[in-house]
C-alpha cells in the first residue's frame, strides 16, 4: 500500500543530525526552555526575514494567542474561510469571539478577498489568511482592505511554511502569523509543536509572557496567562530539520509538478500556481464530481488518499449557528469533490508512476 504520508522515510533520511540533536537535549536536560528554543525561534526568524518568533504548544494555541494578546473577545468578529482545518474555528470561539465565515475561490481555494468588504463591520476586529495548501492568499488586497478599516491580519501559515508572496515569506505579510510543526506539516516536529512571528515586537513580548504564566521572572504573574511552551526536544529537533525545509518543499514540489503534468489531460481539477514560490505543495489537492469513488478506485489499486475536508465550518455542528441562512456555494462544492494525492518527500519513483497509473486508470 502506498501511504498518504510516511514520516519514517523523513527521520531516517536525517537521522544521523535529528539524533545527534535529541542526544543533546537530553544529555542537557533542560527539558523546558532549553537553549533550543530560542535557537530556534531565532532560526525561524531568520529563515522568514521576521524581527520575531514564538515558540508555543501548537499551530492551534498559536491562532488562539495571538486573539488573545490583542485582546479580541465577546462582541468582536473574526473573519475567517469557511474551508480550512477547524482550527481557525476553534481558536475564534474560544476566545469568545464571533466567526464570520467568507467562501472561498474554486480556483486558489482560498478566501475570497472579493466578499470581504461586504463582510466587514464595526466589529471585525481580525481576518484569518490561511494559505490552503499551501498557496498564498491575494495577501496585497486582503492588507489593503484590512489596512483601510484598522484590521489585524493573521496569516495562518500551518501549512505553507517556506512558501513567498511577491518575494516575502508567508508569515512576514500580514501583521501576525501562526505556525504549525505538527508532524506531517512541511517542517515536522515529532510531537505538537507551534509558533507565531510578528514584527511587532510589543504584540510578540505579550505572546511571550501569555505562553508561560504570565510570568515576567519567578513567581511574579503580571498577567492571567497558560502553559503553551514549546519542548526543547521539538526545538532541537525542529531546528536540525529546518536546514532542510527548502531541500524538502523542493522535492514536494518535483512531486506535485510530476501529477499536474502526466494528469493534465484527464477531467479533473487540478492545483494551480504549484511551481511558483507561492506554493509549499503541503497538499496535493484535485477534484473530481466522482470523489468518492475515485477514492475507492485509488484504495483498491493500493493507493493511500486523504480528504481536506469533508465538510466545510458553516456545516459542522458547533459552528453551524454563525452561518445561519448563509450560503457557501463554493466551500460545500469542495468538500464533495476534493481529494489529496500523496505528495510527501520520501515517495519513490516507482510510487509516483503508481499513483498516476491508478489515477488514469479509473477515468478510462
Ligand atoms: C494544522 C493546522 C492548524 C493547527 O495546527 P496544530 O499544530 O495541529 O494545532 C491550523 N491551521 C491549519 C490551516 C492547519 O492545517
Amino acid at each position: 500500500m502506498i501511504p498518504f504520508v510516511d514520516l519514517n522515510r523523513q527521520y531516517v533520511k536525517y537521522k544521523e543530525q535529528i539524533d545527534h540533536a535529541i542526544k543533546s537535549t537530553l544529555e542537557e536536560s533542560r527539558f523546558i526552555l532549553g537553549a533550543a528554543v530560542n535557537g530556534f525561534e531565532n532560526s525561524l526568524a531568520e529563515y522568514l526575514g521576521i524581527d520575531h518568533v514564538v515558540s508555543c504548544g501548537s499551530g492551534t494555541d498559536a491562532l488562539e494567542l495571538i486573539l488573545q494578546a490583542y485582546g479580541i473577545g465577546a462582541g468582536d468578529e473574526v473573519i475567517l474561510p469557511a474551508f480550512t482545518w477547524v482550527s481557525n474555528a476553534e481558536a475564534v470561539c474560544n476566545v469568545g469571539a464571533t466567526p464570520v465565515f467568507i467562501d472561498v475561490k474554486e480556483n486558489t481555494y482560498n478566501l475570497n478577498a472579493d466578499q470581504l468588504e461586504n463582510l466587514i463591520s464595526p466589529k471585525t476586529k481580525a481576518i484569518m489568511a490561511v494559505h490552503l495548501y499551501g498557496l498564498s492568499c491575494d495577501m496585497d488586497r486582503i492588507m489593503e482592505l484590512a489596512n483601510a478599516h484598522n484590521i489585524i491580519v493573521i496569516e495562518d501559515v500551518a501549512q505553507a511554511l517556506g512558501a513567498s508572496y511577491k518575494g516575502n515569506k508567508l508569515g512576514a505579510i500580514g501583521h501576525v502569523a501562526a505556525h504549525s510543526f505538527y508532524p506531517t506539516k512541511n517542517l515536522g516536529a515529532f510531537g505538537d509543536a507551534g509558533a507565531i512571528s510578528t514584527n511587532d515586537g510589543e504584540i510578540a513580548d505579550k505572546i511571550r509572557l501569555i505562553t508561560n504564566h504570565g510570568q515576567t521572572s519567578r513567581d511574579v504573574h503580571v498577567l492571567n496567562g497558560r502553559n503553551s511552551r514549546m519542548d526543547t526536544l521539538q526545538a532541537a529537533i525542529l531546528e536540525e530539520k529546518l536546514k532542510y525545509l527548502d531541500e524538502m518543499n523542493d522535492i514536494r514540489r518535483g512531486n506535485a509538478l510530476h501529477y499536474n503534468e502526466c494528469l493534465r489531460s484527464l477531467n479533473i481539477g487540478l492545483p494551480q500556481g504549484i511551481d511558483s514560490p507561492n506554493h509549499s505543495n503541503h497538499i496535493y489537492a484535485i477534484r473530481s464530481d466522482q470523489r468518492d469513488e475515485l477514492k475507492s478506485h485509488m484504495a483498491e489499486s493500493g493507493v493511500n488518499t486523504a480528504i481536506h475536508y469533508p465538510t466545510a465550518l458553516p456545516y459542522m455542528l458547533p459552528y453551524a449557528k454563525y452561518a445561519e441562512g448563509q450560503n457557501f456555494p463554493i466551500a460545500r462544492r469542495l468538500s464533495k469533490e476534493e481529494l489529496s494525492l500523496p505528495v510527501f518527500p520520501g515517495l519513490t519513483q516507482s510510487e509516483l508512476a503508481d499513483v498516476v497509473n491508478a489515477t488514469k486508470e479509473f477515468f478510462k
